[in-house]
């Protein structure tokens, strides 16, 4: 056995037993029905590598990773054009705040946190229906998994369409001072289908290697961004990617990441591997507590902190 399958089958094991688990998210009903009981974990190595534990086979909401993507797609489409309408300082705030773009004149911190992925979904949809705008995204994420089997749970996107209260009011909000281009029902729309994407760890680390990669996918050996965009895009991670937990999420694990409410986790290690983690118990600031954990002990045993070893 390799260092890695060693260390992702005791860190599996570990996770297994562990009684603490963080507090699923409620607040979009339909995820409040998710076991806490579950972890899972994918490792995607640049050499081909694929190491997995726990439940890495299990389609999980993807939530906020979708931002990822999201922001990926867009800079495609927009180029550097897209930080006028976005900043990516770090917010220190909760990933839903409402106060922050009051005192910014409606323009979000980041693209990570909630009003910034609207922003960012707003942009994806110009010029394109919602359903087309939500193919893009959906293609471009299966495309970069290689997996045509990815979808969207309806069932979950029904659920935050009838109780996406905040994100209605911060995009509503951001439309008063004409950061979004589109009707707002429509922006919404496409956000929460985004989110509801389902993948289970190992496509989420197959369709996050093109970040590990210098934006190369794997798969064609074509890239899919430049290497100076996967370097900012990672950048962004680590900074804004577990909202007002990202400066604890840097300490402890070193390595850009972004978090989702679903209890994923998709993790960078740059030059050496795509890593995605899910267990749906979540800690104070939304991210996957067990998930953070996992990732902690992972970098620790293989030296991957971007800090040094
Ligand atoms: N769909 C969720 C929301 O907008 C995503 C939040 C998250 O994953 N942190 O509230």
């Amino acid at each position: 056995m390799s260092k890695l399958q060693i260390a992702v089958r005791d860190i599996a094991d570990e996770m297994r037993e562990r009684t603490d688990r963080g507090e699923v998210a409620t607040y979009i009903p339909e995820l409040a029905n998710v076991d806490r009981k579950h972890f899972g974990i994918a490792v995607v190595g640049v050499d081909g590598e694929v190491v997995v534990g726990g439940d890495h086979d299990m389609p999980f909401s993807i939530q906020s990773v979708s931002k990822v993507f999201t922001l990926t797609l867009a800079l495609g489409k927009a180029g550097d054009r897209l930080w006028q309408r976005v900043g990516r300082e770090p917010s220190g705030s909760p990933f839903n705040s409402v106060v922050q773009l009051e005192y910014e004149r409606g323009k979000p911190r980041n693209p990570f946190i909630n009003a910034g992925a609207i922003a960012v979904t707003d942009l994806i949809l110009s010029g394109h229906q919602p359903r087309e705008a939500l193919g893009e995204i959906l293609r471009f994420i299966r495309f970069l998994a290689d997996d045509q089997s990815i979808g969207i749970d309806e069932k979950v996107a029904a659920s935050e369409q009838r109780t996406g209260f905040r994100n209605a009011a911060l995009a509503n909000y951001m439309k008063s001072f004409g950061v979004l281009d589109n009707p707002v029902d429509l922006t919404l729309g496409v956000y929460f289908h985004q989110c509801a994407i389902a993948m289970s760890c190992l496509q989420l680390a197959r369709a996050g290697r093109y970040l590990a990669m210098s934006g190369r996918n794997p798969a064609t050996g074509h890239p899919v961004i430049n290497a100076e965009r996967a370097r900012r895009i990672n950048a962004v991670m680590l900074t804004c990617g577990h909202y007002d937990g990202s400066g604890e999420f840097a300490y402890r694990v070193g390595l850009p990441g972004k978090s989702g409410v679903g209890g994923g986790i998709l993790c960078v290690a740059p030059g050496k591997a795509s890593i995605a983690v899910w267990s749906p118990g979540l800690d104070a600031a939304g991210n996957s507590h067990l998930g953070r954990v996992a990732l902690e002990a992972l970098t620790r045993r293989m030296g991957w902190s971007i800090f040094g070893a």
